[in-house]
């Protein structure tokens, strides 16, 4: 007897395409594929939709606003809501990471909607004689290095530093991965200089010249370089500008091993957006040209997967009226990550739902050793999944979204696409925008060295 049969709709398949099948669920995983699939104790109703994995995150920030335990809840409503059931979350601490991984864990296991494993932001020499600790004890298998910090929140680490922490990564195991914002500091911090200068006020646009792409493209250099040298899997986050993006295309054509990533915000939006500072970010959101680069590289596989960035903020402490100095960086993105790339992709642009599901479930699940338990609908994979209606449009509110922040980048646009049910281990867990039972189930997820 199965516990859940999702049928009638449209399963779309990383790797494989768009087929009609049902879906046959029990004890939490996917256990069957195809029709008739024998008596089951309840029948989600999927006619007319489609039905993707659900959606993992490779790239959240929780507690930079509220404690992390409160955004672990808050901000995995949101993701739930929309239908992302894994986040991939960076832990940012300045002492030993060992003493409060538990803390952390915990947090997750009793307060989060969703799954979750944690990249550690790495910042001390001390943090990286841990790293072997925190892997064999906790399952983490992923870190970040600030090549550029970010003015009063973190620091960042020298190019000396980067190479050491390179080969700590590599010496984890072929499949530890080494994160880096990718942005030449003493770039950045002229420029910034410059622009405080030329423009004490200035619009969202002008963000960017604090910010050039040159920064990002020298970094994204110098990283692969030190990559290369100690046979470390390099990973861009959330990568911004066509520069940059020139830079991995090279690096790809000459087989260097790079994982690229950049977000639905830098999809979704472009600097002339109407809703102002409530786009400030690190890297900046650019112009709409840039943004439509982004798009060729998400095609082209030069970008290899879409996370959010989430770092979710109230309009009183992003301060959008603080203008182009003052406004804090920063946004939730969990609510319309995935509305997001079904209206710029699918529907604007014409992209093939196979192709974002790869970029945001498959691919995510891989680089970060979730994959085959997440990131496709297979049996014996968790019963993760988010049925969407594609015809479905709705203005942005955002305190619908179902988090913690009173403002969204995306407010006030109309998405088509959006999900009307999610369901999580097995079970509904959201549906039509709200949740089905308060009952908070996600886990963290320890991941193990694979057998060579
Ligand atoms: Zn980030």
């Amino acid at each position: 007897m199965l516990d859940l049969v999702v049928g009638g709709g449209t399963l779309v398949v990383p790797g494989t395409g768009s087929l009609r099948a049902d879906v046959g669920i029990a004890e939490g995983r996917i256990v069957a594929l195809g029709e008739d699939l024998g008596g089951t104790k309840a029948t989600f109703d999927a006619r007319g939709k489609a039905v993707l994995p659900g959606v993992v995150d490779p790239h959240v920030h929780l507690g930079n606003t509220l404690p992390f335990e409160e955004e672990a809840h808050t901000e995995s409503r949101a993701a739930v809501i929309g239908g992302v059931t894994t986040v991939c979350v960076f832990l940012r601490r300045t002492d030993p990471y060992l003493k409060h991984l538990p803390e952390f864990r915990r947090a997750i296991d009793e307060a989060s909607y969703v799954d979750a494993a944690f990249h550690l932001q790495i910042f001390t020499e001390e943090q990286l004689r841990e790293l072997p600790a925190c892997a064999e004890e906790h399952g983490v298998r992923s870190f970040k290095f600030y090549m550029s910090g970010i003015p009063g929140i973190v620091q960042s680490v020298s190019d000396a530093f980067l190479l050491e922490g390179f080969r700590q990564v590599t010496a984890l195991g072929p499949d530890a991965v080494a994160c880096v914002h990718a942005e030449n500091a003493s770039l950045v911090e002229s420029a910034r200089a410059e622009l405080s200068r030329r423009k004490p006020q200035g619009t969202v646009a002008d963000w960017e010249a604090a910010h050039p792409e040159e920064a990002e493209a020298l970094a994204i250099t110098t990283a692969a370089y030190l990559a290369g040298q100690t046979d470390a899997h390099l990973y861009v986050v959330h990568l911004s500008s066509r520069a940059g993006l020139d830079v991995v295309r090279r690096l790809k054509r000459d087989g260097v091993r790079v994982t690229v990533e950049t977000t639905s915000p830098y999809l979704g939006l472009s600097s002339d957006d109407p809703n102002g500072f409530l786009l400030k970010m690190v890297p900046p959101i650019r112009s709409a040209s840039n943004t439509q680069m982004l798009w060729g590289g998400l095609l082209d596989g030069s970008i290899d997967l879409v996370g959010t960035d989430n770092t979710s903020r109230t309009r009183a402490t992003k301060q959008p009226e603080a203008g182009l100095h003052g406004a804090r960086p920063g946004y939730a993105g969990l609510g319309t990550h995935l509305p997001a790339l079904l209206h710029f992709g699918h529907h604007v642009r014409g992209t093939p739902l196979e192709l974002l599901a790869e970029r945001m479930c498959r691919t995510p699940a891989r680089v970060f050793g979730l994959y085959p338990k997440k990131g496709t609908i297979a049996v014996g994979s968790d019963a993760d999944l988010v049925v969407v209606d594609l015809a479905l449009e709705r203005e942005v509110q955002p305190e619908a979204l179902g988090g913690m922040s009173d403002f969204s980048p995306f407010e006030g646009k109309r998405l088509r696409g959006w999900p009307v049910a999610t369901i999580k281990g097995g079970r509904i867990v959201a549906r039509d925008g709200t949740l089905v039972e308060d009952r908070p189930s996600g886990r963290y997820l320890p991941r193990r060295r694979p057998a060579p």
